[in-house]
């Protein structure tokens, strides 16, 4: 009400004061000679005015309260023409009329104009910079150990080599029996075995693969089979599972120079042309005869240090031509055919060719390790 009358007192400025004033807040009779039509241009200057200066739709409905709301500017002029004499009554109430539909087209202009305006500024300050980079969701990548057992499965691939896979949980019979271990075999001592049961065990090697593939193939038989394989042991170089990838080669008139070059071949082939490569006996209950194979040290070329305890050297593996009592456990004529067989650990590969020390990093799954590789 304050502002109406602020309003209505700034009329009064106007020169045309009166009769509003009179007509608005303190209705009377209007004389003859008083022209009702004439009072409210004011108003309309006046609120066309407001509505201009209106900056937001707040404002802008806060003059249509004023003017054109229930207790507005235009209800009161209604009210006054109540007093008007009945024959000026239909041209007042005309005029009100034209004036309050002229009320509502101006601020329904200025709400659309005021409603463009702030969705444009709201465009622009919420404008999305499509050019920025996106949020980089985190791609894992291939473990380590996987990583190297696929590099050593695709050399030996490149040499005509086969993939031969075979269950974990595995007999006694091919874990051990099959392969030159019966029961009671002080060699069985060298595994730290879990069994299972009295017949079945965690295998302990990968080397069963060779005997079910033996009795399940006729030579030539040429695969290599990488997988799990399980010992009670645990300590910076052993983990109780861990891989090893088997290989086997048996035909007829196969040599033990085949097995070297075969060898030589691979660690060059994985360790740099310049690597040197040594056999020594050894042995193993399914091949004779054994040996180890031995690899130049990268870390000391040959001159001894920490990591080959001063050897020079470091054992990748152990393998062999494969034993007559493994022929006769696969049923196999040893005066016809021969081969030989190999093993190593996936895990000393990987830890030879990229300098870990700790098998156990390979297992602990941290984040900052694996994504070294
Ligand atoms: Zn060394």
């Amino acid at each position: 009400m304050e502002g109406i009358l602020h309003f209505v007192a700034k009329l009064t400025y106007l020169s045309v004061y009166s009769k509003i004033f009179l007509l608005v807040y303190q209705p009377v009779n209007f004389g003859d000679d008083d022209d009702f039509m004439d009072n409210y241009e004011p108003i309309r200057e006046s609120f066309l005015k407001e509505v201009a200066a209106s900056s937001s739709l707040d404002a802008l409905y806060a003059v249509k309260v004023k003017y054109i709301g229930k207790k507005g500017v235009i209800s009161e002029l209604n009210k006054a023409l109540a007093k008007l004499p009945s024959e000026e009554k239909p041209i007042a109430g005309f005029e009100i009329g034209k004036l309050r539909n002229e009320f509502s087209a101006a601020y329904d202009d200025k709400e659309s104009s005021l409603k463009e305006r702030e969705l444009s500024e709201k465009l622009i300050s919420e404008q999305i910079d499509v050019t920025l980079p996106g949020l980089t969701l985190p791609i894992g990548r291939e473990h380590i150990i996987n990583k190297t057992a696929g590099e050593i499965s695709a050399f030996f691939a490149s040499i005509g080599y086969l993939k031969a896979t075979g269950p974990e949980v595995e007999l006694d019979y091919y874990n051990f029996e099959a392969l030159n271990m019966p029961y009671g075999h002080p060699a069985r001592d060298m595994q730290d075995t879990f069994y299972v049961s009295d017949y079945e065990v965690l295998r302990t090697h990968t080397s069963p693969v060779q005997i079910r593939t033996m009795l399940a193939c006729k030579p030539p038989i040429r695969i290599i089979a990488p997988g799990k394989v399980y010992r009670s042991d645990y300590d910076v170089t052993h983990s109780p599972m861990f891989h090893q990838v088997e290989g086997l080669y048996i035909d007829e008139n196969i040599s033990m120079g085949e097995l070297k070059g075969t060898l030589e071949h691979f660690v060059k082939a994985l360790f740099g042309s310049d690597v040197p490569v040594r056999f020594r006996a050894s042995y193993f209950p399914f091949t004779e005869p054994s040996m180890e194979v031995d690899m130049g040290c990268s870390i000391c070329s040959g001159g001894g240090c920490r990591v080959c305890k001063g050897a020079g050297w470091l054992e990748i593996g152990g393998c062999g031509m494969v034993a007559p009592e493994v022929f006769d456990a696969v049923r196999l004529d040893y005066n016809k055919f021969s081969g030989f067989a190999f093993g190593m650990g996936v895990e000393r590969i990987a830890m030879l060719k990229y300098g870990i020390d700790d098998i156990r990093l390979f297992f602990e799954n941290h984040l900052k390790f694996l994504n070294q590789f």
